[in-house]
């Protein structure tokens, strides 16, 4: 039977010490009642703890921690569905090149140094996955330690050689890298090397039962860094599995299943190959990848992907947004007009981006409208003529500016009426419904 929060706080040690990242004993208590937290994170659980709540109290799937401080996080996830709740850790995305490029090393350097810039948040690759296409075992596991020592970054190391594998544990010794993958007669030696070396392993089975008896042993051994590997299967029989493996974790409780997968996607033979390598990566961000190695570095490819991860891995019932406040835009001055957006920060980086490409300097007052965009926030109450007003009055706007022009939002013309009246000495202009509009808008209404 399922223990309750206060059954089992009275198994803590009642200190509060927060050492495991919650306020009180209680509130982990709650945690790991709730399965979303393991009772491994509170170092100072007493061994009748320990055999009470023991498995009943692990998180339906293990949560791993790649790099050298083991900060990029995978599995954990304890629903099925985003709108259920959230999903809890990105997938890891890794750019894959070959020991049998030479110019592996640069183009690991290159996806190390990408960057892209969205919605006020730098989003980045995670690992470079190292296939082991030509090398002996030997100069495999050098190549991959060279590249962790330029990028810094934990690796795939792939091969089908584990005695490949294990030399390249030891040449990636403490960069918290994953070893892919260890099958039914590997698995010992992977998960020795992997564990003396502070890795995670991949383990490989053509169907679920055989990979369950390899997480098995492997927990069994006393090693549970583990990571699925379904690369036998085909694209669609591949959804099918990982769907499968998830439900069988997170609904039936199937501890041989709740560990985060890792998927591989093929390099691309032609155009056509590199749209279905497209839409293969972009599937299994969204189910259930929790490592994803595709081939290359082409920011054209990868640039979709890390904004379809942003999109997914962002908590629904957190919106992105920005510090309330009042921002200037280009250089502006007493003259220059005040727009107003809500907090929500797509909005937020769309309006401003659209007021630098046309050339304008103005100032964009951005009142708190718990990160709704203007037509939710609108209907929610939390953007109103009056709101407007009184985040104007009170950021003191009108004994700063000469020239005293107000520019609401196209799509809330409604709220033009309050706002004025809210703001004597005003000029309340109501702006284009669309960003897009902003320029043409200027030119005619602002002068
Ligand atoms: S680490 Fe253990 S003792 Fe400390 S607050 Fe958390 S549960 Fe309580």
């Amino acid at each position: 039977m399922a223990l309750t929060g206060l059954q089992i706080q009275k198994l803590l040690p009642k200190t509060n010490c927060k050492e495991c990242g919650s306020n009180t004993c209680l509130a982990f208590a709650m945690k790991l009642a709730a399965k979303k937290a393991d009772l491994a994170e509170c170092p100072y659980a007493s061994d009748e703890a320990r055999t009470v709540l023991g498995a009943a109290s692990r998180p339906p799937m293990r949560t791993l921690g790649l790099g050298p401080q083991k900060k990029c996080l995978i599995g954990g996830e304890t629903v099925m569905f985003r709108h259920e709740k959230t999903f809890v850790h990105q997938t890891a995305l890794a750019a894959t090149v070959s020991d049998a490029d030479p110019g592996a090393l640069a183009a690991a350097a290159a996806a190390r140094d990408y960057v892209l810039v969205r919605v006020g948040e730098e989003l980045r690759l995670d690992l470079i996955c190292l296939t082991n296409d030509a090398l002996a075992p030997d100069a495999f596991a050098e190549a991959a330690g060279k590249i962790h020592k330029a990028t810094r970054l934990p690796l795939i190391a792939r091969s089908a050689s584990p005695l490949a594998l294990a030399k390249a544990a030891e040449a990636l010794a403490g960069s918290g890298s994953i070893l892919a993958s260890a099958g039914p007669e590997s698995l010992d030696t992977l998960a020795a090397a992997a564990k003396r070396h502070g890795h995670a392993l991949a383990v490989t089975a053509p169907d679920l039962d055989g990979l369950a008896e390899l997480t098995k042993r492997a927990a069994a051994s006393g090693f549970e860094d583990l990571i699925l590997d379904f690369t036998a299967y085909g694209a669609a029989e591949r959804f099918q599995t990982m769907t499968i493996a998830r439900r069988a974790a997170l609904k039936n409780e199937c501890r041989e299943l709740g560990y985060p997968c890792i998927a591989f996607v093929a390099a691309p033979a032609s155009d056509a190959d590199a749209a279905v390598a497209m839409a293969q990566a972009s599937g299994l961000i969204c189910k259930y990848a929790s490592v994803l190695a595709a081939p290359g570095f082409d920011p054209a490819f990868w640039a979709p992907l890390l904004t379809l991860r942003q999109n997914i891995y962002t908590d629904p019932q957190k919106p992105i947004q920005v510090e309330p406040g009042v921002y200037p835009i280009g250089e502006p001055g007493p003259c220059s007009p005040v727009f107003v957006t809500t907090n929500f920060s797509l909005t937020y980086f769309l309006v401003s981006g659209e007021i630098e490409n046309a050339g304008l300097s103005a100032w964009l007052a951005v009142p708190d409208c718990e990160g709704m965009s203007v037509l939710t926030s609108w209907a929610a109450g939390k953007f109103s003529g009056a709101s407007v007003a009184k985040f104007i009055a009170e950021r003191g706007l009108a004994a700063t500016l000469e020239k005293k022009v107000l520019v609401l939002p196209g799509y809330v013309a409604q709220i033009k009426g309050e706002a004025e009246e809210g703001l004597p000495g005003w000029t309340v202009l109501v702006g284009p419904q669309e960003v897009a509009d902003l320029e043409s808008f200027a030119k005619t209404r602002l002068g």
